[in-house]
């Protein structure tokens, strides 16, 4: 496997690579079996599989955890070994932000909402860097967890917008035997929060069965989905939404193709699950 650090020798790369069929994983690294699901998917469809990680300070608001995001270099490094990675593309800030950078690139309706409103400059942060990284790497498949629902959307909306030549692959959300969706974040929850923590899953599967029962009244799948969180009094709900799947609109009725999508907030640590559920048709 190779470790390249500099852009430049990135450009090299890529340019000795033009007849590969590239798979790209971006991720902020302390892999887990999460990121290494999307590694598998994209060794199995490209010739060449890059893999970069980059805690991007671009996408943490003001008070959030950048400084103490978990870095475990030595272990990322052989994960990706193991996993069969080919390149790893591992930046420094002042590599990718110098101090003359200037350039934000949005995606304004799908990035206002829901997280979006709770950390107002995060998908900006977020569509910078992969843009950065989609021009550099240049995949013919970029591969993306369902885990973060939104994420997703918004980065296929800019992959359409500016007409960037890549497909982009939804890999399903790994879980916890208990269904915690696996997240780095997940380290910095106490014994106690981490066994509230998997009242989230409960609760949108709570709203999926409602919707198989035939319930069309997003009020009241909602409120079924709170009644399983407001047992625990540690945990507070951001959001709880029942939304069309593409646009991220809040729903009245179910209708089509529906993302159950929640934020909470346990201690300070955020975390974010979804689940994606079709209508049932009408007889
Ligand atoms: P991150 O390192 O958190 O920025 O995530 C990098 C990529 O891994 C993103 O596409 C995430 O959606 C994906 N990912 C994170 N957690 C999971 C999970 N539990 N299951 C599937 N994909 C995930």
């Amino acid at each position: 496997m190779h470790i390249i650090k500099s852009i430049r020798g990135l450009q090299a790369w890529r340019r000795k690579h033009e007849n590969h069929k590239i798979g790209f994983v971006p991720t902020m690294g302390a892999l887990h079996e999460g990121h290494l699901s999307l590694i598998r998917h994209a060794c199995k469809h490209c010739s060449t599989v890059v893999v970069s990680i980059f805690v991007n300070p671009l996408q943490f608001g003001p008070g959030e955890d950048l400084s103490r995001y978990p870095r475990p270099v030595k272990s990322d490094q052989q994960l990706c070994r193991d996993a069969g990675v080919d390149l790893l593309f591992w930046p420094s800030s002042q590599e990718f932000y110098p101090q003359d950078f200037q350039t934000l690139v949005k995606v304004h309706r799908l990035s206002q909402r829901w997280e979006g409103e709770a950390r107002p400059t995060h998908f900006e942060g977020v569509t910078t860097v992969v843009t950065k990284l989609l021009c550099l790497v240049r995949p013919d498949r970029c591969y993306l967890g369902q885990k973060d629902y939104q994420q997703l959307l918004v980065i296929k909306q800019l992959v359409q917008d500016l007409n960037i030549d890549t497909t982009i692959v939804r890999c399903p959300t790994i879980r916890e035997a208990d269904g915690l969706a696996l997240s780095s974040r997940n380290r910095y929850l106490s014994a106690n929060q981490r066994i509230q923590a998997t009242s989230l899953f409960t609760a949108l599967q709570q709203g999926v069965q409602a919707i198989k029962q035939g319930a069309t009244n997003v009020w009241a799948i909602q409120s079924r989905m709170q009644k399983v969180l407001k047992k625990y009094p540690g945990i507070k709900i951001e959001y709880l939404a029942v939304c069309d799947a593409k646009s991220l609109d809040q729903l009245s009725q179910v209708k089509g193709e529906v993302v159950l999508m929640g934020a909470i907030q346990i201690g300070n640590v955020h975390l974010i699950d979804n689940i994606l559920v079709k209508a049932l048709k009408k007889s």
